[in-house]
């Protein structure tokens, strides 16, 4: 990004990694995108923070990132934005909490967790159809089934799978997390290894990227919906079915203003976007500027097939099915 804007050579990352402290949040673009049912255009703006995957995990950042996210939801605020997507970074730090950002009368906020949860469970299951995997005999594992898109996936999956899988690193959470799932087939553990060779379906929405996934079944189908990815085709036995979930295209397109869109993701179509920045498109074709994702886990499928249905309404699909290796079959 930084590059892009400078419109120079390359800069090594670690050069990129010391800058970025120094940027305070603020608007980087413009994005205008259109609706394939009422063909209206709207325009957004793109507010980066500036938080690093690194400063995420570090205790020490703790309350600089809170700042950056708070000047961030400022920038959004005296731009009288009416809704708002945290994305995923941001909403991890606040777990979702909307009442941590500042005090303010105008314009809404939301996680974007609701649609990129539809989105995966949608991926999930056509890829299920296209692979004729029967899906209620299939096993699901869940790693970081504790947080806000796996606690999503799992309520989803209740009932529809044979068995559920989860995992996490903070047992006492993963426990308090399984009383929910009292009366249904499940499993749980802090060790994946323990589950992995079980799962038909495996889930990732960690926001680690320490994941490993050894002794994977043959033919399971695994979705990375982490970001940064976990998860590499490489890293994988070659028969597993990789794809990056949580992801939608928009049919009618979209575009930056001024055009640097080519400097911030590589994806293999245009036109693809994460599920938490396409929640706030979709609101705002409805007309619905409202906090429709907020707090960690009350995520539930009535709303994931709500807002899925708007989406579709306006042209904002699931993404084709993708990993760092191109588009399938690969
Ligand atoms: P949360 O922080 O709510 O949940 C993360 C979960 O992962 C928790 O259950 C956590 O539990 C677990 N976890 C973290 N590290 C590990 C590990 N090494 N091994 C096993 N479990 C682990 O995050 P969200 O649910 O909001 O987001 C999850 C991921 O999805 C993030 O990477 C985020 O960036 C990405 N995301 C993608 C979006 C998209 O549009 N595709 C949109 C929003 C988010 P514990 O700490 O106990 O281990």
């Amino acid at each position: 990004m930084v590059n892009g804007i400078r419109d120079q050579p390359p800069l090594p990352e670690k050069e990129i990694k010391s800058l970025f402290p120094y940027f305070p949040p603020r608007s980087l673009f413009d994005i205008e995108v259109a609706s394939t049912s009422c063909g209206r255009k709207i325009r957004g703006k793109y507010i980066e923070t500036f938080i690093t995957p690194d400063s995420l995990i570090s205790i020490g950042h703790a309350k600089d990132n809170l700042k950056r996210v708070c000047d961030a939801a400022r920038v959004s605020i005296r731009n009288h934005i009416p809704i708002t997507t945290l994305g995923g970074f941001t909403s991890i730090f606040l777990e979702g909490d909307l009442d941590l950002l500042p005090v303010h009368d105008c314009g809404k906020f939301t996680s974007g967790n609701t649609l990129t949860a539809a989105l995966i469970v949608k991926g999930v299951i056509d890829g299920c159809n296209l692979l004729n995997v029967n899906i209620g005999q299939s096993q699901l594992l869940i790693l970081g089934a504790t947080g806000d898109l796996g606690s999503a996936c799992a309520h989803y999956f209740k009932g529809k799978v044979s068995k559920l899988h989860f995992v996490a690193r903070n047992q006492k959470r993963l426990a308090m997390f399984c009383d929910q799932f009292n009366g249904y087939d499940f499993a749980a553990s802090c060790n994946a290894a323990e589950l992995i060779p079980d799962a038909d379906i495996i889930i990732a929405v960690t926001s680690s990227s320490e994941v490993r996934l050894d002794n994977v079944k043959t033919g399971a189908i695994i979705v990375d919906a982490g970001y940064p990815k976990s998860l590499s085709a490489a890293s994988l036995p070659k028969e597993a079915k990789l794809f990056y979930g949580g992801m939608g295209i928009v049919k009618a397109g979209y575009t930056s203003i001024p055009d640097y869109h080519r400097y911030f993701y590589n994806f293999p179509l245009p036109f693809i976007a994460h599920g938490c920045v396409l929640e706030a498109m979709v609101l705002a074709f409805d007309n619905r500027p409202e906090s429709y994702s907020s707090g960690r886990g009350n995520i539930r499928k009535e709303k994931m097939d709500e807002i899925l249905d708007i989406a579709y309404k306006h042209g904002i699909e699931r993404a084709p099915f993708y990993n760092d290796k191109g588009l399938w079959p690969v």
